[in-house]
């Protein structure tokens, strides 16, 4: 029986989310249907959209921008959400949660909401066999997708971590919410600075940025260095991967991350454990 799936975001378009789950649903050997949702920016739509996915059967839905605050919002309050949801703050992967079925029915506390970003992204570094244990690493950023790696990173393992924003106060204020959160975080004590300030040699340095996205570069210190640069943006040369690259490091960009987000959706949804640096192989061919 063919099982139906949804990434729901505002844009919608460029989303190569239906792409990578049928490639894996091949591996899998599974009949799946997988499909783009365009939504209309704002919590009334999202919450019919994905009330009627569900009841007309759906089985799982991804959750894109703008919409990963608002899927949580909804779990928090009407569902369940697993410790990585509730750290982020985001969803980026809903299903239904079948304890919470009343003879087959959906009720209160039905929905569950996971966030599969920070993992996705450590599992990606550690097929690349990047060292984790006791790394000594620089977040650059201090949005959504930061906040939902820091958990992660953590308990892969990591040493010191410090948090860079062009606005000190909102990494600040980041890391006073996750310490609040959550004691492991708490413990870990994450150390902050202006992105300008940020100096001296780290493991692993990972920018979780937008700014790939302006065209503008980021005020990096000359004496800022790293063995593993990670940028999580994909798809164009990337200028923080090529001012490292140039001085020896390894680098990545996240496509790797997305690839992996997306098999431990698919594992939520189907039980069904993907061979990622496989399916990773078929989608670089499948995208020359
Ligand atoms: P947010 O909008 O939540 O955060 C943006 C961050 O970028 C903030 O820290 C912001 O700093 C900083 N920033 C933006 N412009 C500049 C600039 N010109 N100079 C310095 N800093 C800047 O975005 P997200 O956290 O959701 O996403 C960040 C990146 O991660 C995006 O590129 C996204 O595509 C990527 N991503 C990739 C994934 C993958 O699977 N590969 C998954 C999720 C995200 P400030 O606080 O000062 O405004």
């Amino acid at each position: 029986m063919t099982q139906h799936f949804i990434v729901i975001g505002n844009p919608i378009a460029h989303s190569q989310s239906p792409k990578i789950h049928h490639v894996f649903a091949q591996q899998a050997g599974i009949d799946i249907h997988y499909q783009r949702q365009f939504c209309p920016d704002n919590a009334e739509s999202f919450m019919a959209v994905i009330e009627a996915f569900f009841k007309g059967g759906g089985v799982g839905a991804n959750v894109t921008v703008p919409f990963k605050q608002i899927a949580y919002d909804y779990c928090q309050a009407q569902g369940s959400l697993s410790e990585h949801a509730n750290v982020a703050g985001a969803v980026n992967t809903l299903l239904l949660n079948t304890d919470a079925l009343k003879n087959g029915v959906p009720h209160a506390k039905a929905l569950y909401g996971d966030n599969t970003d920070g993992q996705g992204l450590i599992n990606h570094m550690l097929s690349l066999s990047w060292p984790l244990t006791g790394a000594r690493v620089a977040i650059i950023g201090a949005g959504g997708a930061a906040r939902g790696v820091i958990l992660p990173l953590i308990q892969a393992g990591v040493g010191q971590l410090t948090l860079a924003n062009r606005s000190l106060n909102r990494a600040e204020i980041l890391v006073d919410a996750l310490s609040n959160a959550n004691q492991t975080i708490k413990e870990h004590a994450i150390k902050t600075c202006a992105i300008s300030d940020l100096t001296g040699q780290f493991d692993l340095i990972i920018n979780a940025t937008s700014i790939g996205l302006s065209g503008e570069t980021l005020p990096l210190d000359d004496e800022l260095n790293g063995n593993y640069i990670y940028d999580m943006m994909y798809g164009r040369t990337l200028p923080f991967l090529q001012h490292f690259s140039a001085r020896g490091a390894q680098v990545s960009d996240g496509y790797g991350m997305l690839i992996g987000q997306a098999a431990l959706s698919f594992e939520r949804w189907t039980g069904h454990r993907i061979d990622v640096a496989k399916a990773s192989q078929t989608l670089y061919q499948m995208q020359k």
